[in-house]
């Protein structure tokens, strides 16, 4: 997790800016990592998001320039369309999480959101298309209403709400002794794991993203926790495309369709019913992840 213990409040926009980056990306994107920022492209226009649908089209990336680590992946996510993306480890899935935010450009084929290929549109803009539900959700110390509307200083009472609802957090935050006026962090009233991701979740939601890219946990959560979440970014989902990036085949198998890649290719691709019976890839990741979920009940 990302501890910032600054007094940001004094720091200017630029740092602002940078905290928030780190804390959309969290865990997903670690700063040590980035490269030379992309740059926008002279006269690049804002994305114009019709239905939020993403396509991959070919895409080849390599970190460098010895290791390919996408050989070749095409996928499509409808608008409106959930998408699970699976796979063991290192297969490249979290890679295309960052390349859909354009970290890194592609070094073949394209990627692009309502046909627009993400290097002719500003980053800006791409960037408010997409919400990411991160892992770990930094609280500051300071009032839940005010965690929430973190980023959007301009939030209304009202718009922040209705984020809460959707992330199923309202109901618990009113409950309250103060309400959305409760403080909360290190110094005020403690939020279990699954409560500091549900604002997480409402944060995310404030932005009204019209795609939302979700790249699970590794580490298991406990299973109330896990049903919380899951239901909060289910309700989360509806009217806007999802891509999630899952670990546990177990939170995705109710996607439209679930795209298997190994080794940077896609492998496979359907629904869980169609994947399973075809007894391939999908099918031993899932016999072998309900193994261990036996053993470890
Ligand atoms: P997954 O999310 O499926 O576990 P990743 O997309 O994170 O896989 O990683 C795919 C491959 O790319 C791995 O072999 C990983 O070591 C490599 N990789 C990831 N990030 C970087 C990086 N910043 N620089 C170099 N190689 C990386
Ligand atoms: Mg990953």
């Amino acid at each position: 997790m990302i501890q910032i213990t600054l007094p940001l409040n004094m720091l200017g926009t630029v740092y602002r800016e940078i905290r928030q980056a780190l804390i959309d990306m969290s865990e997903m994107f670690v700063l040590l990592d980035q490269p030379a920022e992309v740059q926008n492209k002279p006269g690049a226009k804002a994305l114009a998001v019709a239905g939020g649908e993403i396509e991959l089209d070919n895409v080849i990336f390599g970190y460098d320039p010895e290791r390919v680590i996408l050989k070749g992946v095409s996928l499509k996510v409808g608008a409106g369309q959930k998408v699970a993306l699976v796979g063991s480890s290192g297969s490249g899935k979290s890679t295309i999480g960052r390349l859909l935010f354009r970290f890194y450009d592609v070094t073949g084929g394209a990627i692009r959101i309502d046909g627009q290929d993400l290097r002719d549109v500003t980053q800006d803009s791409l960037h408010d298309a997409i919400g990411v539900v991160p892992q770990d959700t930094v609280l500051f110390n300071d009032t839940v209403g005010y965690n929430i509307a973190y980023g959007r200083d301009n939030a209304s009472r009202e718009e922040i709400e209705v984020a809460a609802r959707a992330a199923q957090i309202h109901d618990f935050i009113v409950s309250l002794p103060e309400g959305y006026e409760t403080r909360v962090g290190e110094r005020g009233l403690k939020l279990s794991g699954g409560e500091k991701q549900r604002v997480g979740i409402a944060r995310t939601l404030l932005k009204n993203p019209p795609i939302l890219l979700l790249d699970e946990a590794t580490s298991a959560l406990d299973t109330d926790t896990e049903r919380e979440i899951q239901s909060a970014l289910n309700r989360a989902g509806e009217g806007r495309t999802v891509l999630t990036i899952a670990h546990r085949l177990s939170t995705i198998a109710d996607a439209d369709r679930i795209v298997v890649l190994e080794q940077g290719l896609v492998v496979e691709e359907g629904t869980h019913v169609e994947l399973l019976e075809r007894n391939g890839r999908y099918a031993s990741l899932w016999q072998r992840q309900s193994a261990e979920a036996d053993e470890a009940a």
